[in-house]
């Protein structure tokens, strides 16, 4: 079942324009493997145009222009952008769906969830008019000091394909508060709903290069915009790999940068849980969004007098999970995002299999579904600390179990990683949750659930899943600058 693709350009200065190149990318659906459109793909010629329109947008009329706006004057282009996200939710789920294979009851909440930054954003940029020219006390009163909290100048805003539209506003809607311009680079896998927000921009008249949407290769439309002199802040999401480089791009320039990467998060599940609900929590930490997700619960700590029995509960789980095209009512889990995901997470199975793991299930294609890039939810025992699938990041649906016997062992056990972004806890021990919340070494920590994510509250990681944080007013934080200002009040010469 395929839908109409609209056939969208580059998003520069306002309006639709053919990348220099002329190149454009196929998109491919991931249930059918069929071609089913394509999306222009940008280079560094366009990543200029880009860059300049930005710049402009922040210097046009000077005093009106985006940056100097009232918060109140940006709230209402959000809130414009918001409403029409809602208006559009179910035409942009579709094509989230269908783009990037997840169920479209997921793609549906995801835009109920970019509509509600987009009006968070625009209530904390109409707050940040009243915190303009906070005092700051000093120590002697012959001086006066305040802080200005300023607009960064030009972003370039770089975001993976696992929740395309979502990532990209929890960049753009804090960015555009700000008072900032931005390119968007989203992900060359799934970039349909980000040029639809090209789009909305126009039908809501946003002023032509404060947002700027650019799709294309990472390295020929991502790098040039990370390394580019004129913009002045890079954030990204996307994995530690690419994280790195683009943090030495900008290193040649001392750009900031904030940077979300990969995790290969632990859930330790305690014996004294009801194993109903802990499984449930389990199922969704690992495999909501096929565990396509940077802070999916992939690592099962679970103790050992409860292993068994507990693993028993998410298979039955796992086997009434509906795998299907996500346009298909009823859908659970749909196909992994692209060909290269899918090959890459089975080679991760035959590679747990021949260092000695056991798959306990899954670890193929549905035997229903004959085309489409489909992996069936897999749970991997008998790990070791040594073992690929224990260490790096899959996402995928592959949860790795190790069991523990002693609380130590197993904070030890959920540590036991170079990444630090999400890590959840499950006990009727409240006191236990606490001492073990203090323990992980992670940004996120989810007590007796795994995965909820909340605007108002902050995201990011430690260690290689990066640093900085998105959402809540932390987000906001990521795009202004602070200037202090002191100003010398004596009548007496200093
Ligand atoms: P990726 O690193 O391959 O790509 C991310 C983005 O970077 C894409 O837009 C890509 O085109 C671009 N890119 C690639 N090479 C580049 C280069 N040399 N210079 C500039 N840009 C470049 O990641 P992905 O496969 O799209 O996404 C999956 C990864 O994202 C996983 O590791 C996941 O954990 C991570 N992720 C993290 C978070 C978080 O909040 N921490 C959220 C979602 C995804």
């Amino acid at each position: 079942m395929d839908i109409p693709i609209p056939s969208r350009q580059l998003f520069i200065n306002g309006d639709w324009k053919s990348p220099i190149l002329n190149k454009r990318i196929p998109v491919i659906n991931p249930s059918t493997q069929q071609t089913i459109g394509d999306i222009p793909a940008a280079t560094k010629e366009d990543v200029d145009a880009a860059v300049a329109a930005a710049k402009t947008a922040l210097s046009r009329n000077k005093g009106a222009d985006w940056a100097s706006a009232s918060g109140a004057v940006r709230a209402r282009y959000l809130r414009a952008i918001a409403a029409k996200v809602t208006e559009k939710k179910s035409e942009l789920a579709k094509l989230e769906a269908i783009d990037s294979g997840k169920p479209l009851d997921e793609a549906a909440w995801d835009m109920d969830d970019v509509a509600g930054c987009f009006e968070f954003y625009a209530d904390l940029a109409e707050k940040l008019d009243a915190k303009q020219k906070a005092p700051v006390s000093l120590p002697m009163d012959t001086f006066r000091s305040h802080v200005l909290k300023e607009p960064i100048g030009v972003v370039g805003l770089i975001t993976p394909w696992n929740y395309p539209m979502l990532m990209a506003t929890w960049k753009v809607a804090p960015a555009l508060a700000a008072g900032c311009a931005a390119i968007l680079k989203p992900s060359e896998l799934a970039s349909l709903t980000c040029l639809e927000l090209g789009e909305i921009c126009k039908e809501v008249g946003l002023p032509p290069g404060v947002l700027n949407i650019l799709t294309g290769l990472g390295p020929e439309a991502g790098a040039p915009l990370a390394s580019h002199p004129d913009v002045d802040k890079i954030a990204f999401t996307g994995s530690s790999a690419t994280g790195s480089k683009i943090m030495t791009a900008a290193a040649q320039l001392v750009k900031p940068v904030s940077l979300e990467l990969g995790g290969k998060s632990p859930l330790i599940v305690f014996e004294d849980v009801d194993l109903d609900k802990a499984a449930e929590w389990a199922i969704f930490g690992c495999f909501w969004t096929n565990g396509q997700i940077c802070s999916a619960t992939s690592r099962l700590i679970v103790h050992e007098s409860i292993a068994t029995e507990f693993l028993n509960r998410m298979v039955k789980w796992i086997k009434n999970i509906k795998i299907s095209d996500p346009l298909e009512e009823g859908c659970r889990l749909g196909p992994v995002v692209s060909e290269g995901q899918y090959e890459k997470i089975l080679k991760f199975v035959s590679n747990a299999k021949s260092e000695g793991a056991t798959i306990l299930t899954g670890g193929s294609r549905p035997e229903h579904l004959k085309k489409g890039f489909f992996v069936e939810p897999t749970i991997i025992t008998d790990v070791t600390t040594s073992m690929q699938i224990w260490k790096e990041e899959v996402f995928g649906p592959v949860l790795c179990v190790k069991t523990f016997s002693t609380e130590e062992e197993a904070i030890d056990l959920a540590n036991d990683t170079i990444y630090g972004l999400g890590a959840a806890v499950i006990s009727n021990d409240l006191e236990r949750c606490e001492r073990v919340t203090k323990a992980f070494k992670a940004g996120i920590v989810w007590v007796n659930c795994s995965q909820p994510c909340f605007t108002q509250a902050p995201w990011g990681g430690i260690k290689r899943s990066g640093f900085g944080r998105e959402l809540g007013e932390w987000g906001l934080d990521n795009y202004l600058s602070v200037k202090q200002v002191t100003q010398y009040i004596s009548d007496e010469p200093w």
